[in-house]
Order: C-alpha cells, then structure tokens, then sequence
C-alpha cells in the first residue's frame, strides 16, 4: 500500500528523464549500507540520474505511535523536506521501520509529489518478518522495486494497470514480487 499526496497537482514540465536533477537518498535511522549502496547504482541506472548519499536522519521517535507500535510516515516526510537539495532532485528516505498512515494498517512507502519527496519501508519486505528463512536477493530485489515505485511519483507517475509494471499498486507482497523492479514501455514513455 502507498499513498500519494498531491498527485492532482502535478505538472508535466516536472516530469522524468527530461528533467535536470539528482536523487537524494536519505537513510531514516538505522539502516543497512548495503542495502543502501545497491539501491544508489540501480535506482541511477532506470532514472538515469545521479545518486547520492544525504545526511542520515536521526531515529524518527516524533513519528512513533506506541500503541500502534509503528512509525506515521507523514510525519517522517515533512522532515525530508527540509533535506538540502538543488533544483529538481528527488529525496527518498529509505527506514528499517515499520510505516503507518492513520487510514491504513502499514504502508510500503508514501511519496508526497508536490514536494518532491518519498519514503519507503524496508520492514515488512524481509521473509523473516512473516516467520520464512531470510531470503536476501529477494529481499533486495523488493527494495529496489519499492523505491523505484515511490521515486516514480516523485517524477509525476501514477499508478498502472499492468502488474509487471513496476508502478502497479502493491496492495500486498505478491503483487510487489509479481511486478518487474522496471517501466512498462507506456510508463517510461511518461517519464
Ligand atoms: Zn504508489
Ligand atoms: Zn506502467
């Protein structure tokens, strides 16, 4: 599940390729180097953009909610935001937390489009969180896909009707592991 804000308002002049700009990725707590240095050259090779590291964000205790035992990724976002960045780049926070808005019981990640920022959850993509031995290629490979999916967003991509596509909405892990980490040839047009 992924929530997009602002999507009504984008613009067509802010989309994709065409576009001068890099992408920021931003760790949110504690998170896996490796993990993070994967998604820097796979996540610059489909948007063909320059990748780098920001400033991590400290552990995000403002956004915990102890009863729910889970972290408001809108609250995470708006801290994102104030990410130094030039014009036109991308920031995805990437956090080992598990992620909630008020209306849904978890979310993969949210991109908030206006401002040009996303976030996804590393947490509920691992094997180990459903009580299966860790699987690590797929794990990363559901990484990729769910960074890719929200940083889409970020470049005006809604979402697609073909499940190969990496923009299909993922409403579970099945759909996640049935899309490609890639465009369809109609969204890599839009881009
Ligand atoms: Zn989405
Ligand atoms: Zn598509």
């Amino acid at each position: 599940m992924t929530l997009i804000k602002g999507f009504h308002r984008r613009r067509k002049d802010t989309w994709g390729k065409r576009v001068a700009g890099k992408i920021v990725l931003v760790p949110v707590g504690k998170v896996d180097g490796r993990i993070l240095e994967g998604l820097q050259e796979s996540t610059g090779k489909i948007f063909e953009k320059e990748v780098y590291m920001g400033q991590p964000l400290h552990s995000p205790d403002y956004a915990y909610d102890g009863r729910r035992k889970q972290y408001f990724s809108s609250a995470i976002l708006l801290k994102l935001r104030e990410v130094e960045r030039g014009v036109g780049d991308r920031v995805l926070g990437v956090a080992d937390l598990d992620l909630y808005v008020p209306s849904l019981n978890f979310v993969f990640g949210e991109a908030d489009l206006e401002n040009r920022v996303a976030i996804i959850s590393l947490c509920r993509l691992s094997q180990e969180f459903y009580g299966l031995s860790e699987d690590i290629d797929r794990f990363k490979e559901r990484v990729l896909k769910e960074a890719v999916h929200e940083l889409g967003h970020t470049y005006g991509l809604g979402h697609c009707s073909n499940p190969h596509c990496v923009m299909h909405f993922s409403n579970s892990l099945l759909d996640t592991d049935i899309k490609k980490a890639s465009l369809c040839p109609q969204c890599e047009k839009r881009l």
